[in-house]
């Protein structure tokens, strides 16, 4: 992935951290996990993805006005560059989407959370 500041390909996401997501740009203050890829199974890690997706599904599968989920993030601060280049200076949001979990496989648990409590998912990942 390529580092916002040198602009090589030398980012690499920390062994451990906090992934934020959101939805339609909206997000609760419980759609947020921690990860430790010492520890972590992908098998667990898709699990807490899963779980946070299901937490805001619950909680948006109760508006009466829901509009299909077109934008999805997963994105956390934890990365550095092999090349030591300063991060926090850099206010975007770096995506793990890629590097924690697969576009195919966010895709699949935005659309199955999404069925059970009736809310149409129309993201697409490039
Ligand atoms: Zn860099």
């Amino acid at each position: 992935m390529y580092c916002p500041v040198c602009l090589q390909n030398a980012l690499k996401i920390k062994s451990n951290g906090v992934v934020k997501l959101t939805f339609n740009n909206k997000s609760r203050n419980t759609s947020l996990f921690t990860y430790n890829l010492q520890k972590d199974t992908p098998e667990q890690l898709q699990e807490k993805l899963r779980d946070r997706i299901e937490d805001f599904f619950k909680f948006y599968g109760g508006f009466s006005n829901k509009l299909p989920i077109k934008k999805f993030e997963a994105y956390s601060a934890d990365f550095m560059c092999t090349n030591g280049c300063k991060l926090a200076m850099v206010k975007s949001k770096l995506t793990v989407i890629g590097m924690l979990f697969s576009a195919n496989t966010v895709q699949r648990l935005l659309t199955e959370e999404g069925k059970k409590v009736d809310v149409e998912v129309t993201v697409t990942f490039s």
